[in-house]
Protein backbone atom coordinates (compact mmCIF):
# COMPACT_ATOMS: atom_id res chain seq x y z
CA UNK A 1 0.00 0.00 0.00
CA UNK A 2 1.49 3.30 -0.58
CA UNK A 3 1.73 6.07 1.48
CA UNK A 4 0.61 10.14 1.41
CA UNK A 5 2.49 12.02 4.31
CA UNK A 6 1.37 15.92 4.70
CA UNK A 7 3.79 17.00 7.63
CA UNK A 8 3.17 20.45 9.44
CA UNK A 9 6.95 21.14 9.68
CA UNK A 10 9.50 21.42 7.59
CA UNK A 11 12.00 19.40 9.60
CA UNK A 12 9.72 16.53 9.72
CA UNK A 13 9.41 16.84 5.89
CA UNK A 14 12.96 16.90 5.25
CA UNK A 15 12.89 13.69 7.61
CA UNK A 16 10.32 12.27 5.80
CA UNK A 17 12.14 12.51 2.01
CA UNK A 18 15.69 11.59 4.22
CA UNK A 19 14.33 8.05 5.11
CA UNK A 20 12.59 7.35 2.31
CA UNK A 21 11.97 7.60 -1.67
CA UNK A 22 9.06 10.23 -1.68
CA UNK A 23 7.60 12.18 -4.52
CA UNK A 24 6.79 15.39 -3.62
CA UNK A 25 3.49 17.17 -3.78
CA UNK A 26 2.57 20.53 -4.02
CA UNK A 27 -0.49 21.87 -6.15
CA UNK A 28 -0.92 18.85 -8.07
CA UNK A 29 -1.00 20.72 -11.50
CA UNK A 30 1.82 18.98 -13.35
CA UNK A 31 1.96 15.93 -10.80
CA UNK A 32 -1.58 14.77 -11.68
CA UNK A 33 -1.93 15.48 -15.91
CA UNK A 34 1.37 13.57 -16.14
CA UNK A 35 -0.62 10.12 -14.59
CA UNK A 36 -3.80 10.67 -16.52
CA UNK A 37 -4.42 6.70 -17.06
CA UNK A 38 -1.78 5.59 -14.96
CA UNK A 39 -1.81 4.11 -11.57
CA UNK A 40 -1.24 6.16 -8.78
CA UNK A 41 1.39 4.02 -6.48
CA UNK A 42 3.76 5.98 -5.62
CA UNK A 43 4.59 6.94 -1.74
CA UNK A 44 3.87 11.50 -2.08
CA UNK A 45 5.26 13.74 0.50
CA UNK A 46 2.23 16.62 0.60
CA UNK A 47 4.26 19.53 0.82
CA UNK A 48 0.72 21.54 1.40
CA UNK A 49 0.52 21.84 4.82
CA UNK A 50 4.43 23.64 5.32
CA UNK A 51 2.71 27.03 6.36
CA UNK A 52 6.57 28.35 7.15
CA UNK A 53 7.17 27.73 3.39
CA UNK A 54 4.07 29.78 2.28
CA UNK A 55 4.37 33.41 1.06
CA UNK A 56 6.78 36.29 0.32
CA UNK A 57 9.44 38.09 2.17
CA UNK A 58 11.45 40.93 2.13
CA UNK A 59 14.65 40.44 3.63
CA UNK A 60 17.82 42.57 3.88
CA UNK A 61 19.17 41.33 0.37
CA UNK A 62 16.29 41.09 -1.17
CA UNK A 63 13.20 38.90 -1.79
CA UNK A 64 12.30 34.97 -0.72
CA UNK A 65 9.51 33.60 -2.30
CA UNK A 66 9.00 30.17 0.13
CA UNK A 67 7.83 26.84 -1.76
CA UNK A 68 4.80 26.59 -1.02
CA UNK A 69 3.38 29.80 -2.85
CA UNK A 70 1.08 30.07 -5.11
CA UNK A 71 0.72 32.10 -8.34
CA UNK A 72 -2.33 33.71 -6.43
CA UNK A 73 -0.19 35.04 -3.76
CA UNK A 74 2.47 36.24 -6.56
CA UNK A 75 -0.27 37.84 -8.24
CA UNK A 76 -1.67 39.56 -5.15
CA UNK A 77 0.98 40.77 -3.66
CA UNK A 78 2.54 44.32 -3.23
CA UNK A 79 5.84 44.28 -4.84
CA UNK A 80 8.12 46.76 -6.46
CA UNK A 81 7.66 47.19 -11.06
CA UNK A 82 10.94 44.93 -10.77
CA UNK A 83 8.74 41.73 -10.28
CA UNK A 84 5.71 42.92 -13.11
CA UNK A 85 7.06 40.98 -15.54
CA UNK A 86 6.76 37.58 -13.04
CA UNK A 87 3.34 38.45 -12.14
CA UNK A 88 2.14 39.18 -15.53
CA UNK A 89 3.46 35.64 -15.86
CA UNK A 90 1.21 34.50 -12.97
CA UNK A 91 -1.67 35.76 -14.51
CA UNK A 92 -1.25 33.47 -17.56
CA UNK A 93 -0.30 29.92 -15.70
CA UNK A 94 -3.61 28.41 -16.45
CA UNK A 95 -6.65 29.91 -15.33
CA UNK A 96 -7.53 31.28 -11.66
CA UNK A 97 -7.97 27.65 -10.49
CA UNK A 98 -4.58 26.90 -11.85
CA UNK A 99 -3.01 29.55 -10.03
CA UNK A 100 -4.71 28.74 -6.98
CA UNK A 101 -3.28 25.61 -6.44
CA UNK A 102 0.15 25.90 -8.59
CA UNK A 103 3.18 26.85 -6.94
CA UNK A 104 6.13 28.61 -8.51
CA UNK A 105 8.50 26.55 -7.19
CA UNK A 106 6.61 23.44 -8.56
CA UNK A 107 6.97 24.88 -12.24
CA UNK A 108 10.89 24.64 -11.25
CA UNK A 109 10.95 21.57 -10.05
CA UNK A 110 8.90 19.81 -12.92
CA UNK A 111 11.44 21.96 -15.48
CA UNK A 112 9.24 21.54 -18.86
CA UNK A 113 10.65 23.96 -21.22
CA UNK A 114 7.65 26.15 -21.82
CA UNK A 115 6.97 26.74 -18.45
CA UNK A 116 6.19 30.37 -17.53
CA UNK A 117 8.08 30.99 -14.74
CA UNK A 118 11.75 30.53 -15.84
CA UNK A 119 12.27 33.13 -18.04
CA UNK A 120 10.73 35.76 -15.94
CA UNK A 121 12.83 34.36 -12.58
CA UNK A 122 16.23 34.16 -15.18
CA UNK A 123 15.22 37.70 -16.01
CA UNK A 124 15.46 38.54 -12.43
CA UNK A 125 18.67 36.63 -11.94
CA UNK A 126 16.74 33.97 -9.35
CA UNK A 127 18.88 30.96 -7.36
CA UNK A 128 16.93 28.28 -5.50
CA UNK A 129 17.60 27.13 -1.88
CA UNK A 130 17.26 23.59 -1.58
CA UNK A 131 17.10 21.99 2.27
CA UNK A 132 18.13 18.36 3.53
CA UNK A 133 18.69 16.89 6.55
CA UNK A 134 22.78 17.74 6.05
CA UNK A 135 21.99 21.45 5.36
CA UNK A 136 20.73 24.09 2.50
CA UNK A 137 22.31 25.04 -0.13
CA UNK A 138 21.90 27.50 -3.13
CA UNK A 139 22.18 27.34 -6.46
CA UNK A 140 21.83 29.68 -9.34
CA UNK A 141 18.45 28.89 -11.25
CA UNK A 142 20.30 28.38 -14.67
CA UNK A 143 22.29 25.73 -12.65
CA UNK A 144 19.49 24.12 -10.95
CA UNK A 145 17.45 23.32 -14.68
CA UNK A 146 19.91 21.24 -15.86
CA UNK A 147 17.00 20.06 -19.55
CA UNK A 148 13.94 18.73 -20.41
CA UNK A 149 12.19 17.83 -16.31
CA UNK A 150 15.67 17.26 -15.36
CA UNK A 151 17.07 19.11 -12.46
CA UNK A 152 20.05 19.31 -9.87
CA UNK A 153 17.70 18.41 -7.31
CA UNK A 154 18.67 15.55 -4.85
CA UNK A 155 15.78 13.05 -4.17
CA UNK A 156 16.09 13.77 0.00
CA UNK A 157 15.98 17.92 -0.60
CA UNK A 158 12.85 19.93 -1.16
CA UNK A 159 13.29 22.91 -2.63
CA UNK A 160 12.00 25.48 0.53
CA UNK A 161 12.37 29.12 -1.61
CA UNK A 162 13.25 31.04 -4.35
CA UNK A 163 15.58 34.17 -3.92
CA UNK A 164 15.97 37.27 -5.34
CA UNK A 165 18.58 39.56 -4.93
CA UNK A 166 17.72 43.85 -4.94
CA UNK A 167 19.13 44.83 -7.81
CA UNK A 168 21.55 47.84 -7.64
CA UNK A 169 19.46 50.78 -9.41
CA UNK A 170 15.82 51.10 -9.82
CA UNK A 171 14.52 48.76 -12.16
CA UNK A 172 11.78 47.61 -14.27
CA UNK A 173 10.62 44.27 -16.11
CA UNK A 174 7.88 42.48 -18.79
CA UNK A 175 6.54 39.19 -19.80
CA UNK A 176 5.22 38.55 -22.66
CA UNK A 177 3.84 35.09 -24.13
CA UNK A 178 2.52 33.45 -27.35
CA UNK A 179 0.25 31.12 -27.21
CA UNK A 180 -2.50 29.32 -29.80
CA UNK A 181 -4.94 31.43 -28.10
CA UNK A 182 -5.96 33.91 -25.34
CA UNK A 183 -6.13 32.18 -21.82
CA UNK A 184 -5.44 28.29 -20.83
CA UNK A 185 -2.62 27.86 -23.24
CA UNK A 186 0.96 26.39 -23.25
CA UNK A 187 3.70 29.04 -24.58
CA UNK A 188 4.53 28.68 -28.07
CA UNK A 189 7.03 31.33 -26.81
CA UNK A 190 7.65 33.56 -24.00
CA UNK A 191 10.22 36.46 -23.21
CA UNK A 192 10.83 38.09 -19.66
CA UNK A 193 12.83 40.82 -19.37
CA UNK A 194 14.51 43.25 -16.63
CA UNK A 195 16.26 46.59 -17.01
CA UNK A 196 18.14 48.36 -14.86
CA UNK A 197 17.93 52.34 -15.05
CA UNK A 198 20.65 55.31 -14.35
CA UNK A 199 19.67 58.81 -15.64
CA UNK A 200 17.80 57.38 -18.21
CA UNK A 201 19.30 54.63 -19.74
CA UNK A 202 19.80 51.12 -19.33
CA UNK A 203 22.56 50.99 -16.60
CA UNK A 204 21.88 46.83 -16.95
CA UNK A 205 19.61 44.37 -18.73
CA UNK A 206 18.36 40.64 -18.51
CA UNK A 207 16.43 38.72 -20.85
CA UNK A 208 15.26 35.36 -21.55
CA UNK A 209 13.49 33.53 -23.89
CA UNK A 210 11.49 30.51 -22.80
CA UNK A 211 9.77 27.10 -25.54
CA UNK A 212 12.41 28.09 -27.67
CA UNK A 213 15.31 25.73 -26.17
CA UNK A 214 15.44 22.84 -23.75
CA UNK A 215 15.69 25.20 -20.88
CA UNK A 216 14.88 28.92 -20.93
CA UNK A 217 17.96 30.86 -22.03
CA UNK A 218 19.38 34.22 -21.33
CA UNK A 219 20.59 36.21 -24.30
CA UNK A 220 23.90 37.88 -23.09
CA UNK A 221 24.80 39.31 -26.07
CA UNK A 222 21.58 40.97 -26.61
CA UNK A 223 22.07 41.98 -22.96
CA UNK A 224 25.52 43.48 -23.57
CA UNK A 225 24.27 45.93 -26.49
CA UNK A 226 21.38 46.95 -24.29
CA UNK A 227 23.93 48.71 -21.69
CA UNK A 228 24.02 52.42 -22.53
CA UNK A 229 21.33 52.59 -24.15
CA UNK A 230 18.30 55.79 -23.84
CA UNK A 231 15.16 54.50 -22.37
CA UNK A 232 12.77 55.03 -25.25
CA UNK A 233 10.49 52.93 -27.09
CA UNK A 234 13.06 52.24 -30.06
CA UNK A 235 14.47 50.02 -27.35
CA UNK A 236 14.04 46.77 -28.91
CA UNK A 237 15.77 47.92 -32.36
CA UNK A 238 19.11 46.65 -30.76
CA UNK A 239 17.72 43.54 -30.95
CA UNK A 240 19.91 41.43 -33.82
CA UNK A 241 19.38 38.19 -35.44
CA UNK A 242 22.99 36.95 -34.19
CA UNK A 243 21.24 37.72 -30.38
CA UNK A 244 19.49 34.75 -30.71
CA UNK A 245 22.00 32.21 -31.44
CA UNK A 246 21.70 30.55 -27.65
CA UNK A 247 18.03 29.54 -28.80
CA UNK A 248 17.66 26.13 -30.25
CA UNK A 249 13.95 26.15 -31.02
CA UNK A 250 12.16 22.66 -32.27
CA UNK A 251 9.20 21.70 -34.55
CA UNK A 252 5.94 20.36 -32.13
CA UNK A 253 2.29 20.33 -32.56
CA UNK A 254 2.13 24.10 -31.59
CA UNK A 255 4.96 25.29 -33.75
CA UNK A 256 7.61 25.02 -36.13
CA UNK A 257 10.64 25.74 -35.43
CA UNK A 258 11.25 28.81 -37.35
CA UNK A 259 7.93 29.91 -36.25
CA UNK A 260 9.30 30.03 -32.96
CA UNK A 261 12.24 31.94 -33.70
CA UNK A 262 10.88 34.24 -35.34
CA UNK A 263 8.19 34.46 -32.49
CA UNK A 264 10.75 34.56 -30.22
CA UNK A 265 12.04 37.77 -32.36
CA UNK A 266 9.21 39.71 -32.83
CA UNK A 267 8.20 39.23 -28.44
CA UNK A 268 11.63 40.33 -27.82
CA UNK A 269 12.19 43.42 -29.52
CA UNK A 270 8.02 44.39 -28.34
CA UNK A 271 9.12 43.63 -24.60
CA UNK A 272 12.03 46.11 -24.96
CA UNK A 273 10.07 48.68 -26.75
CA UNK A 274 7.43 48.54 -23.92
CA UNK A 275 10.07 48.88 -21.27
CA UNK A 276 11.44 51.50 -22.57
CA UNK A 277 8.44 53.27 -23.34
CA UNK A 278 7.69 56.16 -20.67
CA UNK A 279 3.79 54.45 -20.35
C1 LIG B 1 -4.90 23.23 -17.12
C2 LIG B 1 -3.45 23.56 -16.83
C3 LIG B 1 -2.92 24.71 -17.37
C4 LIG B 1 -1.58 25.03 -17.12
N1 LIG B 1 -1.07 26.18 -17.67
C5 LIG B 1 0.23 26.49 -17.47
C6 LIG B 1 0.77 27.67 -18.05
O1 LIG B 1 0.09 28.45 -18.71
N2 LIG B 1 2.08 27.93 -17.84
C7 LIG B 1 2.87 27.11 -17.08
O2 LIG B 1 4.07 27.38 -16.91
N3 LIG B 1 2.38 25.98 -16.51
C8 LIG B 1 1.08 25.66 -16.68
N4 LIG B 1 0.57 24.52 -16.11
C9 LIG B 1 1.45 23.65 -15.34
C10 LIG B 1 1.40 23.85 -13.81
O3 LIG B 1 0.19 24.43 -13.40
C11 LIG B 1 2.54 24.74 -13.28
O4 LIG B 1 3.79 24.27 -13.73
C12 LIG B 1 2.52 24.85 -11.76
O5 LIG B 1 3.28 25.95 -11.37
C13 LIG B 1 3.04 23.58 -11.06
O6 LIG B 1 3.01 23.80 -9.66
P1 LIG B 1 2.38 22.73 -8.65
O7 LIG B 1 2.52 23.30 -7.30
O8 LIG B 1 1.02 22.35 -9.06
O9 LIG B 1 3.39 21.52 -8.86
P2 LIG B 1 3.15 19.94 -8.63
O10 LIG B 1 2.33 19.39 -9.74
O11 LIG B 1 2.70 19.67 -7.25
O12 LIG B 1 4.67 19.45 -8.78
C14 LIG B 1 5.37 19.57 -9.99
C15 LIG B 1 6.74 18.88 -9.85
O13 LIG B 1 7.58 19.58 -8.96
C16 LIG B 1 7.94 18.78 -7.83
N5 LIG B 1 7.89 19.71 -6.70
C17 LIG B 1 6.92 20.61 -6.43
N6 LIG B 1 7.28 21.40 -5.41
C18 LIG B 1 8.49 20.98 -5.00
C19 LIG B 1 9.39 21.42 -3.98
N7 LIG B 1 9.13 22.46 -3.18
N8 LIG B 1 10.58 20.77 -3.83
C20 LIG B 1 10.88 19.72 -4.66
N9 LIG B 1 10.08 19.28 -5.64
C21 LIG B 1 8.90 19.90 -5.82
C22 LIG B 1 6.94 17.64 -7.80
O14 LIG B 1 7.51 16.47 -7.26
C23 LIG B 1 6.64 17.47 -9.30
O15 LIG B 1 7.66 16.70 -9.89
C24 LIG B 1 -0.78 24.16 -16.32
C25 LIG B 1 -1.33 22.99 -15.77
C26 LIG B 1 -2.67 22.69 -16.03
C27 LIG B 1 -3.25 21.44 -15.42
Amino acid sequence: MSVYLRPKRTEEALERLAAAPLTVLAGGTDHYPARVAKPLGEDILDITALDALRGIRRTPEGWRIGATTRWTQIIEARLPPLFDALKQAAREVGGVQIQNSGTLAGNLCNASPAADGVPALLALDAAVELASIRGTRRLALENFILGPRRTARRADELLTAILIAKPRLAARSRFLKLGARRYLVISIAMVAAVIEIEAERVAAARVAVGACSPVAQRLPALEAALVGAPLDESLGARLRAEHLAPLAPIDDPRGTAAYRREAAQILVARCLNMLGSPA
